[in-house]
């Protein structure tokens, strides 16, 4: 007689080869972008890519599909811009019909976020990040490429889409702004202020080494220490605990708010041991770690007639790749092999 154990092995999981279980996958879905953010693209932008190169809709159905049977339960659509992409409701319905659901989350710049938001709620996303470094519209104008000019008027957009967002029970708002010293430092205290007044989380992000075309500025690092010697100038500021599948942000609370913060240090203090992150590109790569340069080829797979057994193979692999840590620092910080907006932050 066998036991169930011996007549039901357990499903492969995304395990590295530290015994980490990746759960969590980041779809970038275009590489086109409505912006030229500095740290992120050079103010040209980059070579679109060739249509056929980026993944389809069945495509990326597909892999999270895969990706779910290997334990996945979390995905984020990022890219280039999100919003942008064509047919984004059709890949949500296949999303969120995935058995068992994933939890689903999107990082938009947020320009067509008051407009898009209907797709969102109806398409099952539970958590939308809006990125947004400058509460000023000159300097948003200045660090997104658009011009100072242009600035107000999108940034009014931007807030557009996030007021409609918080109006909306379903879903959680949080604020990425990457800081970048000398540039939006004077405006932490301004961002962490929006958490007494909204129920966003605001998490500010290490400016990163990544994207062959953007080359770092090492000068405008601003390390996640001195974020909080900042916040904490506003006052009394609650730790608050960290949940399983919180990632990599240390989490606060000023006294009272309604929202929270959240303090992400990629350079500064290695959060390796507990990523739980895997990428797949808009080209069909997947990538373990952001910030090193190993990637899995999927698409000649997807398209050369793989079962899905291959295909699962093939994430499997990646997932041993992944580095025990990245080898990004400060000082000499080399560019990580893929563009931003391509991969997906
Ligand atoms: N376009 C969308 C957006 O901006 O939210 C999604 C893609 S964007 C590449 C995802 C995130 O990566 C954004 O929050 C962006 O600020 C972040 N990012 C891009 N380049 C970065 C860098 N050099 N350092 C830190 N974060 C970066
Ligand atoms: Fe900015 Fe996101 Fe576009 Fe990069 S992909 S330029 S971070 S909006």
């Amino acid at each position: 007689m066998t036991t169930p154990s011996q007549s039901t092995p357990a499903p492969a999981q995304l395990l590295d080869s530290f015994g980490r279980r990746l759960h969590y996958l980041r779809l970038s879905i275009t590489d086109l972008c409505n912006l030229r953010c500095r740290y992120c693209m050079p103010p040209e932008g980059i070579e679109k890519l060739p249509q056929d190169m980026v993944l389809t809709l069945e495509e990326l159905a597909r892999v999270s599909r895969i990706a779910v049977g290997l334990g996945v339960d979390k995905i984020r659509l990022t890219g280039g811009e999100p919003l942008l992409r064509k047919g984004l409701s059709r890949l949500l319905d296949e999303l969120k019909s995935l058995k068992p659901r994933p939890d689903l989350r999107i990082t938009t710049n947020g320009l067509l976020l008051a407009q898009k938001l209907p797709e969102l709620v109806a398409g099952g996303v539970s958590t939308v990040n809006v990125s947004l470094d400058s509460l000023k519209p000159e300097l948003y104008g200045q660090i997104t490429g658009l011009g100072a000019q242009a600035g107000h008027e999108a940034l009014a957009k931007v807030w557009q889409g996030i007021r409609a967002a918080l109006d909306e029970p379903s879903l959680q708002v949080k604020l990425n702004v990457v800081l970048l010293g000398g540039v939006n430092e004077e405006e932490i205290v301004d961002f962490a202020r929006l958490t007494l007044e909204h129920p966003l989380a605001v998490r500010f992000i290490e400016y990163m080494p990544v994207g062959r075309n953007t080359p770092f500025q090492p000068e405008r690092f601003l390390a996640a220490e001195q974020v909080l010697q900042r916040i904490r100038s506003l006052g009394e500021v609650e730790p608050l605990p960290q949940r399983p599948g919180d990632g990599p942000a240390q989490r606060l609370r000023l006294a009272g708010a309604p929202g929270e913060l959240g303090v992400i240090s990629a350079l500064s203090s290695h959060f390796c041991a507990t990523c739980n992150r895997i990428r797949l590109s808009s080209e069909g790569q997947v990538v373990p770690c952001l910030l090193s340069d190993v990637a899995v080829e999927l698409k000649p797979l997807l398209r050369g007639g793989a079962d899905d057994a291959a295909v699962a193979k093939a994430l499997l692999e990646a997932a041993r790749l992944k580095p025990r840590n990245h080898h990004q620092a400060v000082v000499s910080p080399h560019a990580a092999g893929c563009q931003m907006s391509r991969l997906g932050g």
